[in-house]
This record gives C-alpha cells, structure tokens and sequence, in this order.
C-alpha cells in the first residue's frame, strides 16, 4: 500500500518485520523477498536512486542490454506492490534502537513537511550512495552527458570505453593513482583531467608521462556535445579537447547519517556485514553499493534476497513449526 500524509497515523501503530531505508535495486528486491516470506514490511524512498541515473544497464542477466535503470524500478515498485508491502515516498532522518524495536523517524513531504515515526523488528539499510560530479558553474551541462557516455563506473561502462579516446575525471591523487591505470585494460587512449581542483605530485606525473597519458589541470568550462553524447571538452581558456568517452571518479555521497547514533562497523563510508549482509548490530542489515562490496545492481538485488532470507530465518525459529492443528490426537480431560 502507498502510505500518504492522509493514511499514516494507522500505520505508525504497528511494528513492521521489516523497514527498508532506500527503495532502489536492493531495497525493492528485499522487499519483494519479505513479503512473499509472508512477512509485513515497510519501504521508505526518497527518491532518485543511483539506478535512477543509470540510462543504460548493460549488464544484467536477462534484460535488454539497453534497459533504463527507471525501467527497473518502476518494475521492481510494481512487483513490491502487488505484494502487497507498505512504501512511503520520505526521507529518514534518524534510526534509534529502543531494545526489542527501531523507530525510524522520517520527514514526509517537502513542503509542508509532517514527521512519522514507524517501528520494526529489524532494519535494512539499503540507502546506497550518490556520485560527485565535476562541480562547473552550469551543472546542467553535466546532468546533459552523465550516465549517458560520460560514466561514473568502470565496473559498469569499461566495455563501453573500449578503445575510446576517454576523459578521466579525477577528484583526487588516489582516484588517478588507483583508476588510471586500470582503465587502460580497456583503453589507453586516456587524458586525465584535475579540474584544477588538487595538485599532481612530481612522481605521479612522471607515471603518467611514462605511459603516454596525457594530464590536463585547466579547470573545466564546459562539456561539449549533443544529444546526450559528450564529444570532448571546453576549458576555461577556450582550449578544445576531443573525447569520444568519459569517466568521472569524484568520490560519492554514502547514505548514512540516519545511522550515526547506533556506532555500526564502518569501513570508510560503507557499512561492514557478513555473508547474509548482517552489520555488526544483529537486527540491522545493510545491502547494496551502501555495504562494503561492488557497485552493481545485480549485487544489490541479491543482497536483498539475501537479507530478507537472514530475517525470515530468524523470525521462523523464533515462532517454531506451526502444527496441523486438526490432525492433533485429541487431547482427554481426566
Ligand atoms: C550513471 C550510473 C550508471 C550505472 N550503470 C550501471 C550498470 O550499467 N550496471 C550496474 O550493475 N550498475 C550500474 N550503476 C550502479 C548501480 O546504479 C548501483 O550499484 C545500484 O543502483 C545500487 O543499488 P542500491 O539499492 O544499493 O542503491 P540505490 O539504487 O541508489 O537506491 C538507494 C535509494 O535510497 C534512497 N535514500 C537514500 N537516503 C535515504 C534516506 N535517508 N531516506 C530514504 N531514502 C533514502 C535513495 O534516494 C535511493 O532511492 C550505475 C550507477 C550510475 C550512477
């Protein structure tokens, strides 16, 4: 059921098996999994997942290789819902753990906003994580070309790039000492940009010059192009660079602050979890690109299976065999 400002004082009476923070690839594949275990859960999305971003996934099995990450979640929200599960469009603010429950508080709407609390038994964090993109004055010029051929992910789009003449958009030293070097797998026709945004060290340089890769400080003024194809770019002294491909690699954005008050095992920004994506609080689970582990949209939905099992797990040894209750030996007084 779509909860709204109108329907949630019923709704913040009950505790949930189950509160999923984020309703991207993860999040609506754990909620597919915990209500066909017949259990009642409650997703709460604020919206623009990294999947919604996504215009192209290449690689998931099954689906046209041009499939729109929206095309995805539409569908995923679709399947949730005819399950019967509980999403509420609202942004989470804050997680507290009261012992056997969490109250997880949220901000519905965004004017006018109103506050609602909801319980749950366990918890899935499945906020994921948000690129940064090359801060230029006209951020719509880069909205233009990200996710289209100008990508955020090798992982993803390396295939893509093969053999391209590719922009490398670093946020860092350690983004081109850790991702230059790799991308060449799939090209080597690699010219590095800074943004003008930190400074190259001497030995870096020298690497980069050894491997033929050329390094650009100029900040940026522009991304050139039409139709969504990024075609080079334009540097604040009018210079011109021609590129047929781009990967930005800023850092990202980790979704997390609602945790902050419970001192989760964290490796960076990403939340540690084991095998079945426990963290290191027994009730609080974590999935996708927000967990440590790759950045994948197959990764997030089979982590979703995966956490929605651990739960179901326990909440049925807790509860124990249900008998068939009429074909008990009836039971004699005296
Ligand atoms: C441009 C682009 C291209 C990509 N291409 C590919 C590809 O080709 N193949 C591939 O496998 N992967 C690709 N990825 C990566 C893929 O999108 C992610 O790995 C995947 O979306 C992770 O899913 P998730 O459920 O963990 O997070 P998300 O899909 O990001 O979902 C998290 C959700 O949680 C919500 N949220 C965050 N904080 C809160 C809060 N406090 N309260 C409520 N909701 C909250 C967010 O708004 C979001 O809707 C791409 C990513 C980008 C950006």
């Amino acid at each position: 059921m779509q909860l709204t400002k109108n329907n949630l004082q019923e709704k913040q009476q009950q505790i949930y098996d189950a509160i999923v923070i984020g309703g991207g690839a993860g999040g609506l594949s754990a909620g597919i999994y915990l209500q066909r275990y017949l259990l009642n859960s409650l997703i709460i999305d604020k919206g623009k997942a990294r999947s919604f971003w996504m215009q192209e996934l290449h690689n998931y099995l099954g689906l046209p290789a041009d499939t729109p990450g929206r095309v995805l979640l539409q569908q995923g929200k679709k399947h949730y819902d005819s399950l019967n599960g509980d999403f509420l469009n609202g942004f989470v603010e804050e997680v507290i753990d009261e012992g056997e429950t969490f109250a997880v508080r949220v901000k519905v709407g965004r004017q006018n906003s109103i506050e609602a609390v909801f319980r749950s038994k366990y918890l899935i964090a499945a906020s994921g994580i948000i690129d940064y993109l090359p801060p230029l004055d006209d951020m719509r010029n880069v909205y233009e070309y990200a996710g289209y051929n100008l990508h955020v992910c090798m992982v993803c789009d390396g295939y893509e790039m093969t053999n391209k003449q590719c922009g490398f958009f670093a946020g860092s030293e350690a983004a081109i000492a850790e991702m230059v070097f790799n991308l060449s797998w799939f090209t080597p026709y690699i010219t590095v940009f800074t943004h003008g945004a930190f400074t190259v060290s001497d030995s870096l340089k020298a690497k980069l010059r050894e491997h033929g890769y050329p390094l650009i400080e100029t900040p940026i003024k522009q991304f050139r192009g039409e139709h969504h194809r990024m075609t080079g770019v334009e540097l604040i002294d009018g210079s011109i660079v021609e590129l047929e491909t781009g990967l930005i690699s800023m850092g990202s954005r980790y979704h997390n602050t609602y945790l902050k008050g419970i001192g989760l095992e964290m490796k960076g920004g990403n939340l540690v979890t084991d095998n079945m994506c426990r963290t290191s609080h027994p009730r609080i689970l974590a999935i996708g690109d927000l967990k440590v582990g790759l950045n994948q949209v197959i990764i997030a939905a089979g982590d979703g299976a995966l956490a929605a099992t651990a739960i179901w797990r326990e909440i049925r040894r807790a509860v124990g065999a249900k008998p068939w209750v009429e074909n008990l030996p009836a039971v004699t007084n005296g």
